[in-house]
């Protein structure tokens, strides 16, 4: 696996050394400073800079606010605890204690430095702590697997730790101050708590953004450097002029600031104006410094409460833009997902809007027609329907219109080069998401002419077999089987439409001598001659021919009376006889045939060997009477 991230490389630093060797020679010195500054560095040394950390933010937030403190007692903005909840949240509940005891001991000591006793310096470190343990508590649930603040319930959870955890700590402290003769209760509570949430909401963020790199992330360094340096130019300027009240100028900047840059500057941004207007104003300058009228501490209420309304207005507006972000990158990926299974889908994806028009076409349609996805966008989905699938096409659309869904379509579509191929399109109605209304259709586009061939081929093949099925292996004519089926559809039509069914029955006249004179592959050979010598005189492609057994055939005549078919008859008994086959031992010196000839008006009660039968009998008088002839069925039966 190759390390992509800080942490995955220093893994692999701390498990592999050959590796990291490797790894080292290849990230250069980045690996090193990125190591240093993340978390690969000793326990103790983590907890020395820590410790420097938090010291340094209790110092300076005493000594930037040293009038507020004189006035109050406390400081305008406490940072270290906000920080050390934010060191919390980047770490494993393990590491808690350890964190929590060194907060400790570095407040004690910040506390005693700036000449609090002993006993209220452990007191007040320990209400700190609570605050810290609290604070982290609430917000590791929400915070702590994919911190980002701009999140509801994040940002939710981050103010709730903020103000339940300050007003528990502000409680303890201003209780032990009011017990030992201080300031009184309220007046302690207010200051502390407001100081302390302020901490939280702006530290805490701050510390979580630089730990998971999301700071600043939005807009370029110019442009951060910028925004920053004419906020800070514009929170000097209205801190420090005592005549006109200008602090909604400071809100507008703040506000700039967090929609250019997000949410981590807009803590920073915060922090900045605390700092600037919480000095100015606590040593007596801009719209709540001196001019105020009232009691001491009243400016730094008022300037708590005016950083706390800004942080409201700017948190709740980065969380409202970062739902909007989350919504249109959500889309954008969706978009994205889709475009990229419609590009690789070996079918072909068209979208129209309601009148057929393409609005997109995906790229497979070059190889399945050789059209660019351009050339066919902007054109009526009919373009290339071959014309004689077109109502097809329009009734299919109809119907997805009327609310049906049709079965899949195929048709012929125009390939650029001006053939055509065999398509299967399967379609669905697009209903406008906000109206409802039906606003387009999309095609999804299979080529099916290899199907079709195959299928094709496959009829091709099954008809030989059918017609094999149904043909004399000698002669070629229809077999018996065939005879059966026509002679029973005939008689079933003629009988319904009261139209005369004719039917001849032929036969070789001493045939069996001619095979005896001949032998019997002569015979057959007769018998092919005969009956494809009969097959050219039947034209009508309803009639047929049938070898219905030995040297003995069958034409079934449909709609033909019954003269007709005593003239077809004795066509084919001249036909046989103008062939001139030799037949020594027949009278006439060549082969010739007998026919019975019957034809009647089928009717349901009568089968149809009935039929066979008066045909039998009028070909069995045909031989007695001295064969070569016809003779026709008895009177009952013919139609005259
Ligand atoms: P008739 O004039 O009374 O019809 O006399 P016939 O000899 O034709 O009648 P018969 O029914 O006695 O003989 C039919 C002969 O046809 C018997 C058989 O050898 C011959 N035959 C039947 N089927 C075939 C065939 O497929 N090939 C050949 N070569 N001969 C066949
Ligand atoms: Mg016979
Ligand atoms: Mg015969």
């Amino acid at each position: 696996m190759i390390p992509k991230t800080s942490e995955e490389v220093s893994n692999h630093l701390y498990t592999d050394p050959s590796e990291a060797a490797e790894m080292a020679e290849q990230h250069g010195s980045t690996v090193v400073l990125k190591d240093f500054l993340t978390r690969r560095i000793p326990p103790v040394l983590r907890l020395a800079r820590l410790a420097v950390c938090l010291a340094c933010l209790a110092v300076t937030a005493q000594l930037l606010n040293r009038q507020s403190v004189a006035m109050t007692g406390v400081s305008l903005v406490w940072l270290s605890n906000g920080f050390l909840i934010g060191v919390l949240l980047a770490s494993r509940r393990p590491q808690w204690p350890a964190f929590i005891l060194l907060g400790l001991f570095v407040d004690v000591m910040v506390n005693m430095v700036l000449g609090d006793p002993p006993g209220p310096a452990l007191y007040f470190g320990l209400c700190n702590m609570v605050e810290v343990a609290l604070g982290a508590l609430l917000m590791y649930r929400f915070v702590a697997e994919d911190p980002d603040l701009t999140q509801v319930r994040q940002l939710g959870s981050l103010m709730f730790g903020a103000l339940f955890a300050s007003s528990v700590a502000s409680a303890l402290a201003s209780t032990y101050i009011s017990f030992h003769g201080g300031r009184p209760f309220t007046h302690s509570f207010r200051f502390w708590f407001a100081a302390d949430v302020l901490g939280i909401a702006t530290m805490t963020p701050l510390y979580i953004s630089f730990h998971f790199r999301k700071q600043f992330s939005r807009r370029s360094p110019p442009e951060t450097i910028l925004l920053f340096t004419l906020l800070c130019v514009v929170a000097l300027g209205v801190f420090r002029m005592t005549n006109y009240p200008m602090l909604w100028f400071v809100l507008l900047f703040l506000l700039l600031l967090g929609v250019r840059l997000g949410f981590t500057a807009s803590a920073a941004g915060l922090l900045a104006v605390t700092f600037i207007g919480g000095y100015l104003t606590t040593e007596g300058f801009g719209p709540l410094g001196r001019t105020f009228i009232g009691p001491l501490e009243a400016p730094v209420l008022i300037f708590q409460t005016f950083v706390a309304l800004s942080m409201v207005a700017l948190y709740t507006t980065e969380a409202a833009m970062s739902v909007n972000q989350r919504v249109m990158s959500k889309l954008s990926a969706s978009e994205s997902r889709f475009r990229s299974l419609a590009e690789a889908s070996r079918d072909v994806i068209v979208l129209t809007d309601i009148q057929g028009r393409r609005k997109y076409v995906s790229p497979a349609v070059t190889e399945m027609l050789g059209w660019l996805p351009d050339e066919l966008v902007g054109r009526n989905d009919l373009s290339t329907v071959h014309s004689d699938d077109v109502p097809k096409m329009i009734e299919m659309v109809r119907a997805l219109r009327n609310g049906d869904q049709p079965s899949p379509l195929a048709y012929q579509a125009l390939k650029k080069d001006g053939e055509y191929r065999w398509l299967e399109s399967n379609s669905r109605l697009l209903l406008d998401d906000d109206t409802g209304e039906p606003s387009g259709f999309v095609f999804v586009v299979r080529d099916i002419s290899d199907r079709r061939a195959a299928e094709e081929k496959m009829q091709e093949a099954f008809r030989a077999v059918e017609l094999q099925a149904m043909r004399d292996g000698l002669t070629g004519v229809a077999n018996r089987r065939l005879l059966d089926q026509t002679l029973r559809s005939n008689w079933q039509r003629g009988a319904r439409d009261h139209t005369p069914l004719s039917l001849l029955l032929i036969d070789v006249d001493q045939f069996k001598a001619y095979n005896d004179l001949y032998g019997h592959l002569a015979g057959d050979e007769c018998l092919r001659r005969i009956a494809e010598a009969i097959q050219t005189v039947l034209r009508r492609p309803q009639d047929l021919l049938a070898r219905y057994g030995g040297e003995e055939f069958v034409a079934v005549l449909p709609s033909t009376s019954g003269p007709g078919a005593e003239l077809i008859s004795e066509i084919f008994r001249k036909t046989i006889e103008d062939l001139a086959i030799a037949h020594d031992v027949s009278p006439h010196g060549v082969v010739t045939v007998s026919l019975g000839c019957a034809t009647v008006i089928p009717s349901i009660d009568k089968g149809e060997n009935s039929l066979i039968q008066s045909a039998d009998a009028a070909l069995y008088r045909a031989k007695t009477t001295g064969r070569n002839r016809t003779r026709v069925a008895g009177d009952e039966f013919v139609i005259n």
